[in-house]
């Protein structure tokens, strides 16, 4: 396995294998870039098929996080966990706590928060052994679970996305097809029925489709057919790489705005969307509203959940930049660079040498 010719190392600055034999923990701690603070960024557990496909998702969600804290213009840098295993049957208190004590071991150089397969409760497990933990729960002190306030980002971003390929934010006309019915998911959906849209939503788990089809008589549909509804939106809200050479000339909606991950599966699938004229709302940019609440809890003063809104719904004017500066062309690309530009410009803050 490569690590520093990785096609997705990037020039991290440090990669942590951390194990214990006792509670079975394996997990790998990337961080990517500490430019304007420390590197931040949620732990994942997942039931990866080999270590090969861990290291390749926690190089790419580490970067993405340092365009991301980057385009928020947060204090923090770039930073990823992930955990190698199911949530479901490998999470226990003794692997959590020994992946706590990883992350202290990196002396406060990383700090995580939760991810897909943790819980507010789980960062509280981890807490017990670092203090470079956020997103625990309110009555443990922290700003509790940052899913709501990532919903209410992309509920905004899509919103600003409707503006600008139609001329109205209006979302009483529009069908929202949504995938992936977890944390973020659900509490879209909920906002978008609210809002009078229509909802077509898959999942893998059954419990949840039935609520969505109760709660918001949303329209279900098979897991490896949901990007190919005919809609208005395509919100991805599961895992990443589903906008891919395969599923981009299947995609039924004229708008992809949703909260997952690495949606693209490679830079090319920027411009294969621009190119069928879909409007894409860059993954980093729309979900920033889960890191711009961590950053709040970390800046040490008093939390202020309006004030987090408030630069949470900001997302949508961030997002019409770029669909304007895109011009139609390709929104990935045109995100990118910004960020790196901006990345450029604090590193030259920070150092005093001009960027190359
Ligand atoms: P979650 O684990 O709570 O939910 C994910 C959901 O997707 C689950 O219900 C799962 O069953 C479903 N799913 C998995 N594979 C699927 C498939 N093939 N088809 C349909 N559904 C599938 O995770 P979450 O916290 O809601 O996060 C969702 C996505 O948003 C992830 O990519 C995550 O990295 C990203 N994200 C989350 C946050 C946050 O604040 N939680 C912030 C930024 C980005």
């Amino acid at each position: 396995m490569q690590l520093f010719d990785h096609p997705e190392h990037d020039g991290h600055e440090a990669v942590t294998f951390a194990s214990d034999a006792a509670s079975g923990l394996r997990a790998i701690i990337a961080v990517h870039d500490r430019t304007a603070g420390p590197a931040c960024g949620g732990v994942r557990m997942w039931p990866y098929a080999n270590e090969a496909a861990a290291l390749t998702d926690v190089l790419r969600l580490s970067r993405g996080m340092t365009l991301k804290t980057v385009m928020a213009g947060l204090p923090l840098g770039g930073g990823k966990a992930v955990i190698l295993g199911d949530s479901r049957t490998d999470k226990s208190p003794a692997l959590l706590r020994a992946f706590g004590r990883a992350v202290e071991g990196l002396g406060g150089r990383y700090i995580g928060a939760e991810d897909v397969g943790m819980s507010p409760a789980d960062m509280a497990v981890i807490a017990a052994e670092t203090a470079h933990v956020a997103g625990r729960g309110v009555a443990e002190g922290g700003s509790g679970d940052p899913s709501p306030l990532t919903a209410l980002g992309v509920f905004e971003g899509i919103r600003a996305a409707l503006r600008h390929a139609t001329g109205s934010n209006d979302l009483s006309d529009a069908r929202v097809a949504v995938q992936g019915l977890g944390h973020v998911g659900l509490d879209l959906c909920e906002r978008l029925h609210a809002a009078g849209a229509a909802l077509v939503v898959a999942d893998l788990d059954q419990p949840r489709l039935a609520q969505a089809q109760v709660r918001f008589q949303a329209m279900v549909v098979a897991p490896h057919t949901i990007h190919r509804v005919g809609a208005d939106v395509f919100a991805p809200c599961a895992l990443g790489g589903v906008l891919n050479a395969t599923t981009i000339p299947q995609l039924g909606a004229r708008i992809v705005a949703g909260s997952a991950n690495n949606q693209l599966a490679t830079a090319a699938d920027g411009a294969r969307l621009a190119e069928r004229g879909i409007l894409y709302a860059p993954d980093y940019v729309i979900n920033a509203g889960g890191i711009i609440n961590v950053a709040a809890e970390i800046g040490g003063g008093r939390y202020d959940r309006k004030a987090v809104e408030r630069k949470v719904c900001a997302i949508a004017d961030t997002l019409a930049e770029i669909f304007q500066a895109a011009g139609g062309g390709d929104t990935a690309a045109i995100a990118d660079r910004i960020a790196l530009q901006r990345l450029a410009g604090l590193r030259q803050t920070a150092t005093g040498v001009p960027a190359g």
